[in-house]
Order: structure tokens, then C-alpha cells, then sequence
């Protein structure tokens, strides 16, 4: 433990304040420190390992394809690109996919998509795209600036031009800031990092009519919700709506690297030239996809999001409501659960629920985020919220300001 913090210490840049533990191995919701330490994972590599952790099929995939291609480029043809592109576009509303390596290069192809659409059919000069305040894209100077949080930005100025940003859910507040240069809104169907905030149908229901009439694209960023996450395959379907474009990432790989940019036909506007990345959907990040697509059907995971998160969210509330002075409220879709508590807490309950085996990751101040793996069982489900409900019953009632 000593030894791998002091080499984080010195030579790792101090980007995160990590907690003290050095994770070694896991197996389905468990994760093991270097002492031996069973946690049950309810962070899931922040909604990333949705399998779980060393899911004999993923790790299979990965071995196979590592003793036999791991890498050639773009510059050519592998089967597994075209196979997860057909498996996405089959079981979505999309047409075609850019592959790339995470969810913020997704956006950014996603925002340089819907500029290329405002100059070319649109011929808007200097096209703007809204996004909502709260938000999270990612932390490239685009994604970073398409993120409505200021403290992911202010170190980095100058930000890059051509964003608005506007209360989430509101639509007379979106409308009021659109014009004639808006080529695209780019929304989280659930704010993840935000506070876990489910968006409102209705809300969507109108952004969605408003921006067919407007001819403006409807860009639904899924890197947290996609995959199975809410309980439907798509957050999108829960709004009764169908985004233009949409992307994806964290689930995607289980855990390897990759991300997508996945697009309606008439809006998929890349030609030779505009767009690339030289790791971008390579074998064995598509074996590892595959993988995990086919996971998710045969093990009928988006079903068991579903029934586990219905039993999460029952538990959340029973909690919110047994402990009205501490926590406000529950929210969220699925497997993607947030508590939303009276005060900034969330950190402190995040630490002590560590020292009690269960791992969680807070989504702002004020919000503790449940994402575990989509493999989550009923009895995983229950010893977690017996975890969490002795944390809140042993935590200090009062904080010194
Ligand atoms: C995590 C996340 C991103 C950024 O993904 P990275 O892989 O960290 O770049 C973007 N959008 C949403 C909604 C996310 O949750």
C-alpha cells in the first residue's frame, strides 16, 4: 500500500484525490484490496464495469482477441468494428457509429458533427450548440466547456466558443436562448455527474418537437445511461423520445476503453477526412463491446436492471424517508440511484460506507450515486442498503460549518 501511494505521490500527476486503498483483483459485485479486503462495488468503475468485475465471457473475449489481433488501425477493415457497429445500430434508433476511446472524445465528435451540420445544411457561420447547466460532457476544452459546472472550467480559460448553457428541464428557458445560429442541443437524458436528475418527459417531449420544427439536432449524451444503465437500453426510451445523434461509453467496453458517436443516416455527415483517432474502435476494444452486447442478452441484464433498480429505489426511498433529517430526497432510473441529502454530505457518507465494505461515489456535494454492475443480485442489492442505512444511522447529526 505504502509503496504503490508513494510512486502516485510523486510521479502521478495529482489529478484525484483517491481513497486509500490499492484495488488488486474482483469477481462480480466484489472488488479486493491489497490486505484482502472484500467491498461490495456499487461505483462499478463509475458505471463502467457492467458486467461486474472479471465476467468470465468478457475476460474470455479479451484473451482471444489478444492472442490474435489486437491492433492495425483505421487505415483498414476488422470484423469486430463492423460487428458491435451492426449490434448498435440494430437496437437503436441509430444508423451509423464513430468509434473512439471515451465518452468526452464521443461528444467531441459529437460537437464537431453538429457543426459541420449548422455550416453545411444549416449555413449558419458560427454555429452554437445549448447544453444545460449541471451538465457533464467530459473534460476536453470542448466537453469541458459543454459542461454547464464552472469548477471543471476555471482553470481554463479561454473555454471554446459557441456554447450556451440553460436550466436543465426547463423548456421556455432553453426556447428563450435559442437562435438563428443554434445548430444543436447536447443533453443528458439522466444527469449523472450533475446529481443524478432523471429528465422530465414532458420537458423532452417538447425539445424533441421544437427542435424537428427548428431543424435543430437533438444530441443525447448516453456515456452513463446507455447500455442498460436505467433499466431500458437507451435513457432515451424512457422519454418516449429519438435523438438525432447519440453517444456512448463507459458501459460500452465493460471496462476497456472505447466510446462511440452514434448517428441517424441523414445526420451522419462525416466524409474522408473530418474525423479519426488512431485507436478508435480497434479489435479488441470491439471484442471486448461484443462482449458485453452479447452479455447483456444473454444474461437478460437489462431486465435485471430493471427488477434490481425497482428494489434500490424502493429501499432509497424507505431510507429517505426514515432518515428525513439527514437526506432530502431519492431519485433515478435503474441502476443509477442517487440520495439526495438535507447537507453536503455526500463525501463523508461515501467515506464511512469505504470503512464499511460498500464502495459508493458521490455526484456533487450533496448527492451519494448508487451505480452498481447490472449482474447486481436481490441479495447484493439488500446488503448494500443495510450498509448504507447504518452509516446514516451512525453519522453525526450536526456539521460544523
Ligand atoms: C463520464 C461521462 C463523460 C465523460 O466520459 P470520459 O470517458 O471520462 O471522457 C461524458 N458524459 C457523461 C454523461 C458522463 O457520465
Amino acid at each position: 500500500m505504502e509503496t504503490v501511494r508513494q510512486a502516485f505521490e510523486e510521479h502521478v500527476m495529482h489529478t484525484y484525490a483517491r481513497f486509500p486503498v490499492v484495488f488488486e483483483r474482483g469477481e462480480g459485485c466484489y472488488l479486493e484490496d491489497s490486505e484482502g479486503r472484500r467491498y461490495l462495488d456499487f461505483v462499478a468503475g463509475i458505471a463502467t464495469c457492467a458486467l461486474g468485475h472479471a465476467h468470465p465471457v468478457l475476460g474470455a473475449a479479451i484473451a482471444e482477441q489478444a492472442r490474435t489481433l489486437i491492433h492495425v488501425s483505421n487505415l483498414y477493415y476488422t470484423r469486430q468494428q463492423g460487428e458491435l457497429a451492426r449490434w448498435l445500430t440494430d437496437n437503436s434508433v441509430a444508423d451509423q457509429v464513430f468509434f473512439c476511446n471515451s465518452g468526452a472524445e464521443a461528444n467531441e465528435g459529437a460537437i464537431k458533427l453538429a457543426r459541420k451540420y449548422g455550416r453545411t445544411v444549416l449555413g449558419i457561420a458560427e454555429p452554437q450548440i445549448i447544453s444545460t447547466h449541471l451538465s457533464f460532457h467530459g473534460r476536453t476544452l470542448a466537453t469541458v466547456t459543454a459542461t454547464g459546472q464552472p469548477k471543471y472550467q476555471k482553470h481554463f480559460h479561454p473555454l471554446v466558443p459557441g456554447f450556451v448553457h440553460v436550466p436543465y428541464n426547463d423548456f421556455d428557458a432553453l426556447r428563450a436562448q435559442v437562435t438563428d445560429a443554434t445548430c444543436a442541443v447536447l443533453i443528458e437524458p439522466i444527469q449523472g455527474e450533475g446529481g443524478v436528475m432523471p429528465g422530465d418527459v414532458d420537458f423532452f417531449r417538447k425539445l424533441r418537437r421544437f427542435c424537428s420544427e427548428q431543424r435543430i439536432l437533438l444530441i443525447l449524451d448516453e456515456v452513463q445511461t446507455g447500455m442498460g444503465r436505467t433499466g431500458k437500453l437507451w435513457g432515451y426510451e424512457h422519454l418516449g423520445i429519438e435523438p438525432d445523434i447519440f453517444t456512448l461509453a463507459k458501459a460500452l467496453g465493460g471496462g476497456v476503453p472505447i466510446g462511440a458517436l452514434c448517428a441517424k443516416a441523414e445526420f451522419s455527415l462525416f466524409e474522408p477526412g473530418d474525423h479519426a483517432s488512431t485507436f478508435g474502435g480497434n479489435p479488441l476494444a470491439c471484442a471486448a463491446g461484443l462482449a458485453v452486447c452479447q452479455t447483456l442478452e444473454a444474461e437478460a441484464l437489462v431486465e435485471n436492471a430493471r427488477v434490481r433498480g425497482e428494489q434500490l429505489a424502493a429501499g432509497l426511498k424507505r431510507i429517505a424517508e426514515r432518515f428525513g433529517s439527514l437526506v432530502r430526497l431519492s431519485r433515478g432510473r435503474g441502476l443509477m440511484q442517487g440520495l439526495v441529502l438535507v447537507a453536503p454530505r455526500a463525501a463523508e457518507v461515501v467515506r464511512l460506507a469505504m470503512d464499511e465494505g460498500l464502495l459508493l461515489v458521490s455526484a456533487g456535494p450533496e448527492v451519494v450515486r448508487l451505480v452498481p454492475p447490472l449482474i447486481v443480485s436481490a441479495i447484493e442489492i439488500d446488503e448494500a442498503l443495510a450498509i448504507l442505512e447504518g452509516v446514516l444511522a451512525r453519522l453525526p447529526v450536526t456539521v460544523t460549518a
